[in-house]
């Protein structure tokens, strides 16, 4: 053979070599399921359950698919689920989310509670399906400490059932509700969870009392002072003093716009608030008392901050009066708050009551009246 012809035969031969390793790489890539980064199992798994077009579909690879397979807790109805959930490194990580997604929970609520709840997933998942854990989530005044009392608040029917009408608050009930109220302790029934003011608590201005927060039986304020008996109902009427100095200048104004308002019941110590309750309850019996007479330490009376508030007419104020109108548009520029609004009740404990005003501070009073909200709502969504 010459060198010529035999290098023609060598060429011939690497040709045909070439071709033979084109033809099996391409067979075996059209006959070989391709693995989109999944173990050859997983992808054994997914011929098996028909779910492997729907992978070539996506071409997608999840960690979180591949690991329900592997551990053999896969179920075939939340394929779609898996493979948008980011997978965490955790043992238990399968299981809870095929408890989360059993519960009615999507991929993307999922991720969002890994994100945010890492360390309360068992929470979500001793509890039935909540629809607003991810919207909770958003607000400011959101305390990962209550999450499990918010999903109980909302998923409870009877959280309404109240001796008040509740109507107007069903009716535009929204999750900022369910956490304002859990925070507010409305998920527990009146007097059923005392927090014990602390001596430095009780002496602010801010302080809040309601059938939550207790005073205790000794405390008194140390500024108490007497109001002037022009602008109140005998001459023993006391606030704290920067409340009685609001509260003259307050009837003041009123005076000359022509309004006459007076101090019918101001400052009341402890026992005077129990003596007070006691014959209301054996007046109207206990039921009736309790919407509309504080127990005594729950008074905000004994701070020496609220005030009862008498017409010209030497009568308590109504809604119906033009006194009324115009402290409900003028009080808070003195600092105080009509403390039991009407429609609320459930929420202050109490009845509406048109004549008892609080005293917050200018600042404070400004910002609970724009608020719209109750005092006990507006503390609530400081945390
Ligand atoms: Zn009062």
């Amino acid at each position: 053979m010459s060198k010529k012809r035999k290098r023609k035969l060598n060429r011939k031969k690497i040709l045909l070599v070439g071709l033979f390793i084109i033809v099996t790489i391409l067979t075996i890539y059209l006959i070989i399921p391709k693995r989109y980064g999944y173990q050859k199992e997983v992808i054994e798994t997914f011929k098996e359950d028909n779910l492997y077009e729907k992978i070539k579909e996506t071409k997608k690879y999840s960690k979180t698919l591949e690991t329900a397979i592997l551990e053999n807790k896969f179920n075939k109805d939340y394929f779609g689920e898996y493979l948008n959930i980011i997978y965490v490194e955790n043992k238990d990580f399968i299981d809870e989310v095929n408890n989360l997604l059993s519960l009615g929970y999507k991929s993307d609520e999922i991720n969002l509670f890994y994100e945010k709840l890492p360390d309360n997933i068992n929470v979500i998942t001793s509890n039935e399906y909540d629809k607003n854990i991810s919207n909770y989530l958003t607000l400011s005044y959101f305390n990962i400490d209550n999450l499990d009392r918010y999903i109980k608040y909302e998923n409870n029917d009877n959280k309404f059932t109240s001796v008040y009408d509740t109507n107007t608050i069903k009716d535009n009930y929204n999750y900022e509700d369910t956490v304002t109220f859990v925070n507010a302790y409305l998920d527990k029934d009146y007097y059923t969870n005392d927090i014990a003011l602390s001596k430095e608590e009780e002496k602010k201005i801010d302080v809040i009392v309601n059938k939550y927060y207790k005073l205790s039986k000794d405390y008194e304020p140390d500024d108490l002072t007497k109001i002037d008996s022009k602008f109140a109902s005998g001459s023993n009427q006391r606030l704290r003093k920067e409340a009685a100095i609001k509260f003259e200048e307050m009837t003041a104004e009123a005076l000359k716009n022509g309004y006459k308002i007076y101090a019918g019941s101001t400052y009341r110590s402890y026992d005077y608030q129990l003596g007070l309750y006691n014959r209301y309850v054996a007046k109207d019996g206990f039921d009736e008392a309790e919407t509309y007479s504080a127990r005594a330490g729950y008074s905000e009376h004994q701070l020496g901050l609220a005030v009862d508030i008498i017409n010209g007419k030497w009568e308590y104020l109504s809604e119906n009066d033009e006194e009324y109108e115009w402290l409900i548009d003028n009080s808070y520029k003195y600092g105080f708050i009509l403390r039991y609004p009407r429609g609320k009740e459930y929420i202050t404990g109490y009845v509406f009551e048109d004549w008892h005003f609080r005293y917050l501070g200018i600042d404070l009073a400004t910002k609970v009246y724009n608020s719209k909200l109750t005092y006990d709502e507006y503390v609530a969504r400081q945390l």
